[in-house]
């Protein structure tokens, strides 16, 4: 079995569920140490993208296609800084996989790298600066550790969410340097960073959606 683009559709359209349900977490996350919209601005870009895929027909769309059209919309609905960096997120993964009609296991592990790299090369945080990053980076570490030992899909994701989740709890120990969280320098110390949260909420709805696939 491979993932075609209904299967990315399936998971982007998990992913807004899974979003729109932590949405208030997410807001008072970032009420505390940010201006309390992270959860609106990635309900708003999730459900845009959701909106964008819904007309596509998906037996002539190729995923990079369906990536770049997710791209565009979350970056048009997203006002805050978190749009930037998602909308390169998904850019990154769509160049990932030009000219695939289906992705492998480990094709998807190396878009799920992209994804990562794309929101470091935006956001130019390094891991440690109390950011998405601090999430999305060692889970792309622990899917690509995972794929290389032989590890299914499902499994490759699991510990990447297990990673992530770890990552965001670690952003309590750390003092902001990059974003709107920056400006409190110590007093940021002890949150943890919306960003990284929702990050774990994005990761486990992919694994949740892709963990059947392969
Ligand atoms: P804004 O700060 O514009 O209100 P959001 O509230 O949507 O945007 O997103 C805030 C999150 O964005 C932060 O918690 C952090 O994880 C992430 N973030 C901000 N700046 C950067 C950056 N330069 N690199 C990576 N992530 C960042
Ligand atoms: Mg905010």
């Amino acid at each position: 079995m491979t993932i075609d683009a209904a299967d990315l559709k399936r998971m982007f359209d998990e992913i807004a569920v899974a979003i729109e349900a932590d949405k208030d977490r997410l807001c008072q996350l970032d009420g505390v140490i940010g201006d309390a919209d992270h959860g609106i601005a990635m309900a708003l870009g999730f459900n845009a993208v959701r909106d964008a895929l819904a007309p596509l027909d998906l037996a002539a769309t190729e995923p990079t296609a369906l990536l770049n059209t997710a791209a565009k919309s979350f970056l048009n609905a997203v006002g805050a800084s978190s749009g930037p960096l998602y909308a390169t997120a998904f850019m990154r993964a769509a160049a990932a996989v030009k000219g695939k009609a289906t992705l492998a296991g480990a094709e998807f592990i190396a878009l799920f790298q992209a994804m990562a790299q794309g929101i470091r090369d935006r956001g130019k945080a390094e891991p440690g600066e109390k950011t998405m990053v601090d999430a999305w980076q060692p889970a792309a570490e622990a899917a690509a550790a995972a794929s290389v030992a032989g590890k299914t899909l499902a499994e490759s994701l699991g510990a990447a969410l297990a990673a992530a989740e770890r990552g965001a709890e670690a952003t309590k120990d750390m003092i902001a340097a990059k974003g709107r969280s920056a400006r409190l320098g110590e007093r940021s110390l002890g949150h943890v960073d919306p960003g990284a949260a929702s990050a774990v909420t994005v990761i486990g709805a992919m694994r949740k959606s892709l963990g059947s696939a392969l």
